[in-house]
């Protein structure tokens, strides 16, 4: 029977979400702590764990079927992928940075400088399209202390809160690229491979979306119902269920979780009472 192989980080940031993803959508792995593949036992899937950097390269030769990967790890390797889906995690973006104390007075600033990165090829490219001569110092990790032991004037790495850089005395200048994990796929995959990764997609969105979404519940009287409605307008229609106090109903509807805090007041200053908020499990429309 033909499994999609799916190229996961072997131990990393994005391993963890990664996986849960997998239980999330019903796929039950065999126990993974170690191996370099493991197989589902209730869905036609092996996951091969490896290295993230090393997963462009599977995905392109088709030795992997699919990957998740960082996009900024698909920009280094320059392979071009077919990015499937947006993964929402693993947010970052790629960064130069600057003792703090430098004064910045724009690209031109990195003219001759020395740069440490474990992303070369990004750094080369930029550094190309701005007309800047600078020193490349490809290291593999602890890029950030560079600047402190003398290897290099400045550094180009991963930011996502800007707290390394603080720590380490370095100041952010310029957002190279913006990165999230993405789902990619080789070229070519087999009839019955698509069918496998299109009911994985399905049911990957159906949790992301129940992720995003919350079931309200909450008591109003009736002659309010219809101004609450439109505040909450759920998927086809909120469902109103009589209460046995008169004059009152129940309405049930879904609510997407970034609008929330804002119409809970509108909600309270229509009348609502009694509001429950309940986590949506899956979400299929
Ligand atoms: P590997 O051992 O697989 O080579 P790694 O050390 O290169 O792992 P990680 O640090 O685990 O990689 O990061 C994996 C990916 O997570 C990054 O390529 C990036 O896409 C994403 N990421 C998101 N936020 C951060 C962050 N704050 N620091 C590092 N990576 C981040
Ligand atoms: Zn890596």
């Amino acid at each position: 029977m033909e499994k999609l192989k799916i190229a996961v980080q072997k131990s990393g940031r994005l391993s963890e979400k990664s996986l849960d993803l997998f239980s999330e959508c019903g796929i039950n792995l065999t126990s993974s702590s170690g191996k370099l593949i493991s197989v589902a036992s209730d869905f036609p899937v092996e996951i091969l764990f490896l290295r993230d950097d090393d997963i462009p390269q599977y995905v392109s030769d088709g030795v992997a079927d699919v990957g998740i990967v960082g996009e900024n790890v698909i920009y280094e390797k320059e392979k071009h992928l077919e990015v499937v889906e947006k993964m929402g995690f693993g947010k970052c973006r790629m960064s130069l940075a600057i003792p703090k104390t430098e004064e910045y007075n724009g690209p031109k600033y990195f003219d001759k400088k020395r740069i440490a990165t474990s992303y070369p090829n990004i750094l080369k490219k930029w550094l190309s399209d701005n007309k800047i001569a600078a020193d490349i110092h490809e290291i593999s990790g602890s890029v950030e202390i560079a600047p402190g032991i003398g290897l290099s004037d400045s550094i180009f790495d991963i930011v996502s809160s800007g707290s390394t850089l603080f720590m380490n005395n370095l100041k952010e200048v310029e957002v190279l690229i913006k990165s999230e994990a993405v789902m990619v796929a080789t070229k070519n995959l087999s009839q019955r491979k698509k069918e496998i990764l299109t009911e994985l997609l399905f049911r990957f969105r159906a949790v992301q979306k129940g992720k995003k979404n919350k079931y309200i519940v909450l008591n109003a009287p009736l002659n309010k119902v219809n101004d609450i409605i439109s505040i909450i307008p759920g998927m086809k229609s909120p469902s109103i269920v009589p209460l046995a106090k008169d004059g009152w109903c129940s309405l049930h509807s879904v609510l997407n979780e970034k609008d929330f805090w804002q119409v809970i007041g509108q909600l309270q200053e229509k009348g609502a009472e009694g509001i429950l908020v309940i986590p949506i499990e899956k979400m299929i429309v």
